[in-house]
């Protein structure tokens, strides 16, 4: 299988053209050549994408969990209590920046 850079679908090893995204896949060592450049692949911008959900999922978690909304008690040890209020903003706000970086690299 011979799987695009651009998309990720997997071609078959005698493909010269992506089935999914129509992409060229010219040459038979790896390098793919496209009608468009990007500043990065659409694979590696979903990298970044799933790296920027897996971050505000992260923030998420750590506002549930350590902040008390549950039936389990809240963290109140002031060095975790403080380290949290600027993790949770950092993590959720993060998360959504790179999510968006990611989303934005599609058509960079
Ligand atoms: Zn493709």
């Amino acid at each position: 299988m011979k799987p695009c850079p651009y998309c990720g679908y997997s071609n078959l090893d005698s493909a010269t053209q992506c089935r999914k995204c129509d992409s060229s896949l010219v040459s038979a060592g790896g390098t793919v050549y496209s009608g468009r450049r990007h500043v990065l692949s659409p694979l590696h911008a979903k990298y970044v994408r799933d790296r920027g959900l897996a971050v505000l999922v992260l923030g998420l978690l750590v506002k549930v969990y350590w902040g008390g909304y549950g039936p389990w008690p809240v963290i109140d040890n002031p060095a975790l209590a403080h380290a949290r209020t600027w993790l949770e903003p950092l993590l959720i706000y993060g998360g959504l920046a790179i999510y968006a970086l990611g989303w934005a690299f599609k058509w960079l």
